[in-house]
């Protein structure tokens, strides 16, 4: 439903009038909520962010007045398009993410609330947990848990999420706000009539629908009432009628388990109190491997007698890919397992744990009987140990993540992806699914949490292939009927959405009328969800995202088949002003906008996470990395105005990048958004050109270079407060930010007159020649560091130069979009380096940012066989230092160093290793060498300084706020000082902590005895 400009801005006035939370029907935003993990697009035409219960009111009155659909959301990252609408979207994941309440047992939570961070909080808190879980592990909100009802990977241990539910608060499409409280069931008088409605009228709302639902359920036909009884217990499709009435009698109402599962289309939830659990104890895992599918399948069906509380089935292709992610697993998982079972027994609780003895004895007698008895697996592995189950949790996570990290034109496409059928018949259907894909040419990979019958096929196709939607949509309608014919359901989790209403009649035969009624009870104008439950007749492939359709599509200039999927995408879509426009060519943003799944991996509000400090700060979805490939996929695709791209909004949401590259390593599809946000950002400034603080951090080093005479009257200025206050209000950098002291002469301007530093090492040299690129903080701050960056090199055996010629590695040009200098710099260097590259040198930089720029960024900013070469040789000092002791060769003479120390691992170090936040860091290993000096990782997250950034008048106290978990872990006597090989993390650091912060470089040098102390 497109509206006029003027439609809009009545819609944003009107409703901004309503309410106090956000308004924006701007094209970007809706950009932003047109498409979420599925492969569908729907553009909304308005999204609201309500802050409370009474926002939520007063919108749903409005719309249904004005008749606009209305979609809730929480993150977005649903696979069946479940929150996309035409309409307006509701956004909870913002402000109504509260918790409310919590008691020994409950807590009261509103909807927008990540399960994660309400398990973060009241797992530290109470050391108690909400166990359903069935999502996306990182971002799922509760009130879409509560929504979709789904059974999950806990369904074992937990049961259903609406075991869970004490008391649900839900908005009706009248406005009505009902309060339902299991504790209080409502006992609506049978029958009609003027009593009847009395009693109803007396005792409220509650009663008013509880008694309308039980005339409904108590006229149920003999057909439908066996219908109902033969759906499986962790059927997701259609609602759950059959748990309304309870009582010996049914005499009871419970409306909640008609909510829940209800998929946002009979009511909006606003606030819930759940139970918790204390967390299991876990003591007894295993992991089987097997030689075939089948064998797998029928071991999960003989495991059940033994109550397992986790059952998931992952096949071969997904085990190689966990592999290749991450090599710990090569070891472990044999090559040639065709299927792996994870299998958990119940421990029990922490109030009433199994012995040891107990859980052991059942864990054998499980491996006895799948491996020796029944001879079904070839090995077993047994979990034991909090390490073991770690890596059993993540093979699990990853099993889910995996297939999003296929570059190639092969996709996995999320379509039958949640099925279900009775354990005994799960062999029969997997021989028929499979007989389906080789009927259709598709090829799949299976998995799923086959303890509970749930089986996940994702097809693998090439969708920039004419035909493929074709086959999917025929596959989907054999599939769908299969598995139906086979007594299963078509949905065990996340529902139907709108890829698979049209199949709820052939499940439902006679209850989709019963289902009518009760929509239109509670919804008679169909204004939430519509689409989703009740079908509309619209097929799924109407709702195709728009890059897949016009995939399908021959290009214009067809090349015949041997063209690309690359250079298909292109010929559909390139506009070509927009590379005239732009300043950049489109196709180098094309593969990480179109690799994105929106799988909302990066969507992390919780502080155990590096990814994206400005979106975790907000809570603010439009800010995460997903946002930026979105933006971007809608202009490469036409449908966002190039102009838009120069816009206020769309700078806003680049901006919130600041290039940290946590997403290189937390996005399973290794999406290079800061790429994405740096070419938004660029769009921008060749609209607009560069804001001054902006122009003034790109030309640091030009500027500095050029005051240079004056560097020791600048310092005298500096400690002047007018003058600081002078410099605020002229250039923004903030009054209270500690500034360091200017050198009086750089150190590269130094070497390029000194007559023996900058030659280049003899020919005849055997040693291994380094050179070394000194960062902009040692360059006009701190030489001291490079030169014994140098004497450690040399004492290392090193043969060290210093190329005269090397200039800014251009990091904040590239930060603030800068593309004419950043790509300037970045060929300039590549052209010094590369050179030396070619001589035997290898490139060591000081700092691990630098090597990520001169690596990363000067790729894609210079693509050319230099950049390539350049990339392969970069290393920072500490990552290079480690790999020459790994070798053997580290000279080892030092002075013991009687320090506690706390290491903060600056991101773009965690990003070059592509390293896990939990794992050990070169600079740790190093230090761990200096006999004496204790080293203790804090891990509390970004420092929140990112270059430049935290420089700037409007960041510097969100620059501190994300740096408040790392001050307060590093100011208690117990750590002598801060460490990081980042300088302007250690800036960050002593400012934050009021303790000094060093580069590692120093704590070396000292302890070799090249410096008496520390400065
Ligand atoms: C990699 C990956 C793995 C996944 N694995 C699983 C899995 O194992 N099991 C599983 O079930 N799902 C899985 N999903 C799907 C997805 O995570 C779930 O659908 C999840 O619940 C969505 O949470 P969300 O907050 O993003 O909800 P959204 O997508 O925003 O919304 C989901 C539904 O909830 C409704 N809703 C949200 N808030 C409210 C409210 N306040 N009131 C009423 N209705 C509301 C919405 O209207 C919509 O219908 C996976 C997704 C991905 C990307
Ligand atoms: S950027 Fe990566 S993590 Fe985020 S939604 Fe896209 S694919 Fe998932
Ligand atoms: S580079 Fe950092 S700030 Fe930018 S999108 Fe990735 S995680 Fe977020």
């Amino acid at each position: 439903m497109p509206l006029t400009a003027v439609q809009q801005t009545r819609l944003r006035e009107d409703l901004q009038g309503l309410i106090k939370g956000d308004v924006q029907c701007d094209e970007v935003t809706q950009q932003l909520y047109a498409t979420d993990a599925s492969i569908l697009q729907v553009r909304p035409v308005c999204i609201v962010t309500p802050r409370n219960t009474d926002d939520v009111t007063a919108i749903v009155q409005y719309a249904a007045e004005e008749k606009i659909p209305l979609y809730p959301r929480g993150a977005g990252t649903s696979l069946t398009g479940e929150s996309l609408g035409e309409g307006i979207i509701l956004v909870f994941s913002r402000y109504m993410r509260r918790i409310l309440k919590t008691s020994d047992n409950t807590v009261t939570i509103q909807p927008g609330l990540l399960r994660r961070r309400l398990n973060g909080i009241i797992g530290q808190s109470q050391n108690r947990l909400f166990g359903p879980l069935a999502g996306n592990v990182s971002s799922t909100s509760l009130g879409s848990i509560l929504a979709r009802n789904g059974a999950g990977i806990h369904y074992l241990r937990y049961g259903l999420p609406s075991d869970h539910i004490v008391a649900l608060t839900v908005v009706l499409a009248n406005g009505d706000v009902l309060k339902l409280d299991r504790n209080a069931l409502i006992k609506p008088l049978q029958g009609e009539g003027s009593v009847v409605l009395a009693q109803e009228i007396a005792y409220g709302k509650e009663y008013v629908y509880a008694g309308k639902i039980a005339r409904l359920l108590n006229n149920r036909t003999g057909e439908q009432l066996i219908e109902s009884a033969n759906q499986l217990s962790v059927n997701r499709a259609g609602y759950a009628e059959h748990a309304v009435l309870q009582g010996k009698s049914g005499q009871y109402v419970d409306l909640v388990p008609l909510f829940a599962g209800s998929e946002g289309t009979l009511g909006i939830t606003v606030e819930a109190t759940l139970k918790t659990v204390s967390p299991p104890q876990r003591k007894s895992g295993v992991a089987l491997f097997f030689k075939s599918i089948f064998n797998a399948l029928e071991a999960a069906a003989a495991v059940l007698p033994l109550h397992p509380v986790l059952c998931e089935l992952i096949d071969r292709r997904r085990l190689t890919m966990i592999c290749d992610w991450d090599t710990r697993y090569r070891p472990i998982i044999p090559a040639d397992a065709e299927a792996a079972l994870l299998v958990e027994l119940d421990a029990g609780t922490l109030e009433a744990p199994k012995t040891a003895e107990e859980c052991r004895n059942n864990l054998l007698h499980l491996i006895d009987l799948i491996q020796t008895k029944k001879q079904l697996a070839f090995h077993a592995l047994r979990v034991n140990t909090e390490s073991d189950f770690q890596l059993f949790d993540q093979v699990i996570r990853r099993s889910e993540l995996v297939l999003g990290r296929m570059h190639s034109s092969i996709q996995s496409v999320p379509l039958f992806d949640d099925i279900a059928v009775p354990i005994d018949a799960m062999q029969d259907t997997v021989s028929d699914l499979l007989a389906l894909l080789q009927q259709h040419r598709v090829t799949a990979s299976l998995s799923g949490h086959v303890g509970q019958g749930h089986i996940r096929v994702h097809p693998l196709l090439d969708l920039s292939q004419s035909d493929a939607i074709s086959t999917l949509r025929q596959l989907a309608e054999d599939v769908y009927t299969t598995v139906l014919q086979r007594g299963g359901t078509i949905s065990s989790e996340w529902g139907a959405g709108l890829l698979k209403p049209q199949f709820l009649p052939q499940q439902f035969p006679q209850l989709m009328p019963l289902y009518q009624s009760i929509k239109e009870t509670f919804d008679p104008q169909y204004l939430f969800n519509p689409g989703r439950v009740i079908p509309t007749g619209e097929h799924w492939t109407a709702y195709l995202r728009h890059g897949l359709k016009k995939r399908g599509q021959p290009p214009p200039n067809p090349a015949g088949e041997s063209q690309s999927r690359l250079a298909k995408l292109k010929s559909n879509f390139l506009p070509n002003q927009v590379e005239i426009q732009l300043r950049w060519e489109p196709s180098q943003v094309f593969e990480p906008a179109y690799q994105c799944n929106g799988c909302g991996e990066c969507l992390r509000f919780d502080r155990q996470s590096r990814i994206c400090p400005l979106c975790r700060g907000s809570a603010t979805i439009e800010y995460a990395p997903r946002s930026k490939a979105d933006l971007l996929r809608g202009v490469l695709e036409n449908d966002i105005e190039l102009e838009s791209l120069t816009g206020e909004r769309a700078k806003e949401i680049a901006d919130t990048c600041f290039h940290c590259r946590m997403c290189d390593i937390e996005c399973p599809a290794k999406i290079d958004t800061s790429l994405l946000a740096y070419r938004s950002k660029a769009a921008y400034v060749a609209a607009h050109g560069l804001p001054l603080t902006d122009l003034l951090a790109s030309r640091l080093d030009n500027i500095l270079d050029w005051m240079q005479p004056g560097n020791l009257l600048f310092n005298a200025v500096m400690r002047n407060r007018i003058a600081r206050w002078l410099l605020e209000k002229a250039f923004h950098i903030p009054q209270r930010r500690k500034i360091s002291a200017l050198v009086y002469r750089s150190y590269l301007n130094r070497i390029r007159w000194s007559p023996l530093r900058h030659r280049l090492s003899s020919e005849q040299t055997d040693k291994t020649r380094v050179a070394l690129f000194v960062d902009t903080f040692a360059n006009y701050f701190d030489p001291q560091l490079a030169e014994l960056a140098v004497q450690i090199l040399e004492h290392n055996g090193f043969s060290v130069h210093v190329p005269p010629r090397q200039r800014s590695s251009g990091r904040s040009s590239f930060a603030v979009g800068h593309a004419n200098r950043a790509e300037r710099l970045a060929r300039h260097n590549t052209a010094v380096l590369s050179e030396l590259v070619r001589q035997g040198y290898k490139v060591v930089t000081l700092e691990p940012y630098s090597a990520s720029c001169l690596t990363k960024d000067y790729r894609h900013a210079v693509g050319s066989e230099d950049s390539e070469l350049l990339a392969e040789n970069v290393t920072d000092f500490c990552s290079f230092l480690l790999q020459h002791h790994r070798s053997g060769k580290l000279v080892r003479d030092f002075q013991p160093l009687l320090y506690r120390v706390g290491y903060h691992a600056p991101c773009s170090a965690l990003a070059m290793s592509a390293s896990l936040t939990t794992d050990v860091m070169p600079v740790e290993k190093l230090l761990r060498l200096v006999p004496g000096l204790g080293v203790q990782r804090v891990e509390r997250g970004c420092c929140g300084m990112s270059g430049l950034w935290g420089f700037q008048r409007k960041n510097y106290r969100q620059s501190l706020h994300i740096g408040i978990p790392l001050f307060r872990v590093l100011r208690p006597p117990d750590i002598d000082f801060g460490v990081s090989d980042c300088m302007s993390c250690c800036s960050q650091m002593s400012h934050g902590s009021r303790k000094s912060a060093f580069h590692p470089i120093r704590l070396l040098a000292l302890a070799y005895g090249f410096i008496s102390a520390l400065r």
